[in-house]
Order: structure tokens, then sequence, then C-alpha cells
């Protein structure tokens, strides 16, 4: 891995709400210096990258996705939640591990030319154990820093039979893959419950909670997402809320992340606090499935830690951040009526360190801090869409795309230099994911939902 320094940038540190124009060195993978100005000198067995008309970042992390879904983009539209799960669900009779390879990779590509440097890809259909394989095979080829949640659904009308495991069959597995990669620290673990209560039994809960705990593991779950969630807990265990029914089984925890939570109460948003647990907003996919607008600004008030994410492209339909953050943005200005209810600096934060807080991964990345793992972007702020700069937050969250991501390094590994993909060949995984598009949907139209 090479030295390197980065000069001439406008430097975002998330450390706070401050830019200035500097360079950062990196050493050995990590950042091991961060100035102001030009840097005194510059050695011998250094790269130097002109940062010019860039901003230098923290890259990007997505809190919540599944990546394979972008073969399912904009298949199934127009329809609420629990009839769209029930083809996402049932797509498990179809799909194969050279699905989620192709599908996977793709989603990889689409994020790091994103200026996404970590996922969550959280893992909920296991037909056979080669799926989560084939996942994880790509994430690693992509050389993303990767959090693959590892999660069990045990019952439920809609989940098919080829999904459901009993907790000691799908603990196994996290167990093999834990032992399989225990020395990289590009990849970490979670496991956790789908979506409770609609695919899970309070007996996994409790199991869950035990093998988390056991590992040291965090525990990701889609949380009420939508309004036939809630009810449904209602119904079948006579609580007010999701939360509010995960917490009798210590679900709610520090190193817990829950995807969606829109509909929940102030007494919830309490439980999350004082549990320390963080939330995955993904505002582009719960307008898409028409679920509701999550009380971000509330939590973020109360002080729980909230992460973004895009979710899947089946709901999404890209893996884009910066589309996501302007969302997250408008979405709590228009709900609230109120212009100033959400600062763009909070968004973020949302995208960079709290992702990183929420995954357990905030003392490695999230922030430029010296000490921490080179994971930074170059976002070409020198264009038609992004002059002039007045307000750099609010253009990051406001202005810039994702196409205006530049260069992009994981690990002290450039994997994007000006666009060209160092490891990936993106002829390849596009044709490839076409073809596997096609196979699938082929597949998927003998299926009755
Ligand atoms: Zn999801």
């Amino acid at each position: 891995m090479g030295n390197l320094i980065i000069t001439n940038a406008l430097i975002i540190a998330m450390t706070e709400r401050v830019s200035f124009y500097g360079y950062v060195r990196v050493r050995d993978g990590a950042i091991a210096e961060v100035g102001a100005g030009a840097p005194r000198e510059t050695t011998k067995d250094e790269e130097t990258l002109d940062g010019s008309g860039c901003v230098l970042m923290p890259g990007l992390v997505n809190a919540h996705t599944h990546l394979y879904q972008v073969l399912l983009r904009a298949v199934w539209e127009d329809l609420e939640l629990m009839p769209w799960l029930k083809r996402v669900y049932g797509c498990a009779r179809v799909l194969t591990p050279a699905h989620f390879y192709a599908g996977s990779l793709l989603g990889c590509l689409e994020s790091i030319r994103g200026g996404v440097t970590t996922v969550c890809e959280h893992n909920f259909l296991n037909p056979s154990p080669e799926c989560a394989l084939e996942t994880i095979r790509a994430m690693r080829d992509a050389g993303l820093r990767s959090v693959f949640a590892r999660t069990i659904m045990d019952t439920g009308e809609i989940v098919p039979e080829c999904t459901k495991e009993t907790p000691e069959q799908a603990f196994r597995l996290i167990e093999a893959l834990l032992a399989q990669h225990k020395n990289s620290q590009q990849l970490t673990f979670m496991t956790g419950p789908n979506t409770p209560p609609i695919n899970t039994t309070p007996d996994l809960l409790r199991e869950v909670r035990r093998f988390a705990d056991a590992h040291a593991l965090g525990i990701s779950a889609h949380v009420a997402e939508s309004k036939s969630v809630v009810e449904a807990v209602r119904r079948q265990h006579g609580k007010n809320g999701v939360v509010e029914f995960l917490h009798q089984f210590g679900i709610p925890a520090k190193n817990s992340i829950f995807a969606h939570s829109v509909h929940v109460s102030q007494d919830e948003i309490g439980i999350l606090k004082e549990t320390g647990s963080s939330v995955s907003h993904n505002p582009v996919s719960n307008m898409m499935l028409g679920d509701g607008v999550a009380p971000v600004v509330e939590m973020l008030r109360q002080g729980v830690n909230v992460a973004l994410g895009t979710d899947g492209a089946a709901s999404n339909h890209s893996q884009d951040l910066f589309d996501t953050m302007k969302a997250a943005s408008l979405l709590q200005k228009v709900h609230h009526q109120d212009a100033g209810v959400i600062k763009p600096y909070d968004v973020l934060r949302m995208a960079t360190i709290g992702g990183a807080t929420a995954l357990g991964l905030n003392s490695l990345c999230g922030t430029i801090e010296v000490g921490k793992r080179a994971d930074l972007i170059l976002v070409d702020i020198d264009t038609a869409h992004n002059q002039p700069i007045n307000d750099i937050f609010s253009q990051i969250v406001h202005c810039a795309k994702a196409s205006d991501v530049r260069t992009v390094m994981i690990d002290g590994a450039i994997v994007m230099r000006d666009r060209q993909l160092a490891g990936l060949d993106d002829r390849k995984i596009l044709a490839d994911a076409k073809l596997a598009n096609r196979e699938l949907l082929e597949r998927v139209s003998g299926l009755a939902f």
C-alpha cells in the first residue's frame, strides 16, 4: 500500500462544522497528518494527489442496503410494503448464488462510483448458504469496507419455506462465516431478526440476543417500517409499537441498528436514546413505498444516533447516497413545514460519522482524523451545478451528485482514480448483471404471488 499526500483540497473533516483548504497525508492505509494550507514538505516515498477543485471528505457510509436488489430496480412498483415484501421474499424461490454475486457486484460498483466506502449489507434471503457467501465475495472483490448483517427469519405467512431457519441452523452458518473471516478488519458481521414481528418469533428474538452477546455482534433489523407492521405487533403481541415489543427481549442496545423506524412513538424514541440504539434512516425507500416520514428531527433532538441508508434498489431504486442526503433534508423540511428544521451538516453527519458509529466502526472511519483508516473521497466541485460555493455543507447535500465523485480511497487503497476503477471491470460487471437480471426475471415470471 503506497504512501501518499492529497493537497490543495477543500477539506471537510466532519469532526466539527468547519472546512479549510489543506492536505491529508496517508501512511500504511491510515491518516497520518491533516493540515491547513500547503504541506511543509513532501517526501520521495509518497505520491502527491492534487485535490484542486475538489472537496476532500470522509467516504460515505451506507448503513442499510440489500446489494443484490439492483437486479430488481423498478420491477415491483406502486405497491405498499406488505404486497411488495411478498414478492421480494417470494423471489427467494428462484434466486441463485450467481444472482447474488452479479447483483451485489453491480451494487458495489454503483456504491464506489458514488463515493460510498462502507456498506452495511442487511442479508435476509438465504435459500442456500452460498447466497451469503457470494454476496460477501462480491463485497470483498470490490474492496469496500463491509458489514455483513446476517439476519434470520423463522416464521411468517409470506416467507417461503426455503428461507425459514431455526435459530440453531442459522447460528451454525453465522459461526462458520465468523471463523472464516475472523482476521479481516475490512469485513465485520452483525446478526438480527429480519422484520419483527412479521417474520420472527419471540423465541428467535431471545435466541438472537443471546447469540449476539456470546459473539459480541451488533444487531440489524427492519423496525416499524410501515403502519401495517405496527398493527401486527399490536394484534399479535399487545404492544403499542415495535421498539417497545423488542425492548422486552433486550434487542435495542448500543450495538443495534434499526432500519426505518418510521412509526415510532415519543416513548419509543426515549427507549432508543436510553439504550444507545442507532437508526438507519432510508428516506427514498420510505417515500417510494409510501411508508411515511421517520421522526428524524425528534430523534436527533433527543440525541439518538441516526445513520443514512439507501435500502435495496428494489425500493430506492439506486444506491446513491447523495440523492439520499438531499431527500433526507427536503423530506424533513416539508414534513415539518419548517425550512430550518434540519441542517445540512446534520445530514452530512448521518451519511458519515453517524453511519460509522451505528456500525461500530467509528474508531476506524467516518471522519478525517489522524489515526483513522484512510477512507476518503475527492468530490469535484468545480462544475456548473456546484459553483459558486457559498455554503459547502449545504451544497454537498443539495447540489453535489454521485457522479461528481472523482477519486475514492478505502483503507488507504485507491479503488477509483479520476473515475477509473482500479480493480473492477465496469463493462464485465454490467454485462454479467444484465444477463443475471434477464435470467432472474424469466424465473420470477413463473412465480405466483
Ligand atoms: Zn431493508
